[in-house]
């Protein structure tokens, strides 16, 4: 009996070892559940339409409706009600029930919702005071509905072919991001940018169809495929930015994403919008006097940021120092940063008569003119040398902004997708795309 009872306790183990296994890879996973849109309030009405009609069912019941334009009201405390254009009542479903709304011509037609068509059918999901509007969907359409959103339509093929085994392989190894909530992705940049049917170009779904069901696999699952637009030059290692070192997200040096657009920036910010960003994010700080980057990875990425203030010196990693500022006009952490004085502050010296002629700080160094010639100096204290002997001079030298001078545009790890272009124009195709910029990997079907 006891033995038979191991045995069981084996033959689930290898049962769920297996299902693990196997989850994430493509042929097992056909649909897949996109949250759409902005939450909606159970105060609101959804409206969507098709041009064939609907079918609302579940495994049990079947409710059809040859109207072409529905609307769900959230009113009541136990039901979505479904009711016809004139506000007439079509069916009453059960919150916990499960049901799909898919058009009458499945196959054929698409749910139009907020003016944008989607494939697929749609669910929705109480959560508390909302509601969530999932688009259920099979991986190859969802991918259709992804991968213009996420790279130029006009690229060159191969380059499409690799963001779609990228996106794929991303969608799977992230099926459970928000599985808490009881769906898999949302259509937004924290996981894919989700456009639908509306979104879906020529061009991307033949890079789709053409890669049919292929994926980046490492230790035979589903790479977690992260990408950035434009690496800048060196792409980067994961545990530099998610402090998890990760065998196929290794830093290469990347010449194919130096041209690229975005890839060279520039942002300045005054000392007064630093420190409110910084009091935003919980740091306090009162005057700013400094920052530095104290240290960088291989990548070139400032990888510790010091911010100097008159009551405190606060250490920052660079990627939450970018995030401080805004990811999108913070394009990256590949950047040095440059110092704006105040301009009108000639200061003549006391000590011309021992030499010094005048103290200019209307430059980022500091211009000592002697007569002996010049000399450029950038620091705050001088000791001066001279017949008479040294003297210290303090210098109150006054940083009114910060320029940040950047390369790249993103976090830099995983596939630059401008790099991915450059290549497939130099004539690199997809396999050779993937195996650049994911190392160790296996490209499956
Ligand atoms: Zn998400």
């Amino acid at each position: 009996m006891r033995l038979k009872f191991n045995k069981l306790i084996t033959i689930c183990i290898f049962m769920i070892i297996f299902f693990l296994n196997s989850e994430t890879l493509a042929e097992n996973v056909q649909y897949i559940d996109v949250k759409i849109g902005n939450n909606v309030s159970m105060s609101s009405k959804i409206g969507i339409s098709s041009t064939s009609g609907f079918i609302i069912r579940n495994t049990i019941n079947d409710y059809s409706t040859n109207e072409t334009a529905i609307y769900i009201s959230l009113s009541s405390p136990e039901f979505y009600t479904i009711l016809d254009e004139n506000g007439n009542k079509i069916a009453e479903i059960n919150y916990a029930d499960n049901y799909e709304i898919v058009p009458m011509f499945e196959n054929n037609d698409y749910v139009n919702l907020n003016g944008k068509y989607y494939r697929g059918s749609i669910k929705l999901i109480k959560n508390n005071n909302n509601c969530y509007i999932i688009n259920h969907v099979s991986l190859e359409e969802y991918l259709y509905g992804v991968v213009p959103k996420e790279i130029p339509s006009s690229a060159p093929l191969e380059a499409l072919k690799a963001q779609a085994i990228v996106s794929r392989s991303y969608s799977l190894s992230n099926l459970n991001k928000h599985i808490k909530d009881g769906y898999n992705l949302c259509d937004s940049t924290h996981c894919q940018v989700y456009g639908g049917y509306s979104a879906e170009k020529d061009s991307t779904n033949t890079a789709v169809d053409e890669t049919k069901g292929m994926i980046l696999e490492y230790n035979d699952r589903a790479v977690d495929a992260v990408f950035h637009s434009s690496s800048g030059g060196h792409t980067e290692s994961s545990e530099n930015v998610w402090g998890t070192k990760i065998p196929y997200l290794v830093a290469v040096k990347d010449p194919f994403s130096l041209n690229a657009p975005n890839s060279n920036w520039n942002i300045t910010f005054t000392n007064s919008v630093i420190v409110n960003n910084l009091r935003n994010n919980n740091i306090e700080i009162q005057d700013l006097i400094d920052i530095e980057v104290l240290d960088r990875t291989e990548s070139g990425r400032a990888k510790t940021i010091k911010v100097v203030a008159s009551d405190k010196t606060v250490l920052l990693s660079g990627d939450k120092f970018r995030s401080i500022m805004g990811n999108s006009n913070f394009k990256s952490t590949l950047f040095s940063i440059e110092k704006n004085y105040d301009t009108d502050r000639v200061v003549k010296s006391t000590l011309s008569k021992n030499g010094i002629e005048e103290i200019d700080f209307t430059s980022n160094t500091i211009m000592i003119m002697t007569n002996n010639g010049i000399k450029n100096l950038d620091k705050s204290s001088i000791d001066v040398l001279n017949s008479l002997g040294q003297t210290n001079i303090k210098i109150d030298t006054h940083v009114s902004s910060f320029s940040f001078v950047g390369k790249g545009y993103g976090h830099g790890v995983g596939m630059s997708q401008y790099g991915a272009i450059e290549m497939a124009k130099e004539g690199y195709n997809y396999e050779q795309i993937l195996q650049y910029y994911y190392k160790n990997i296996k490209i499956t079907q």
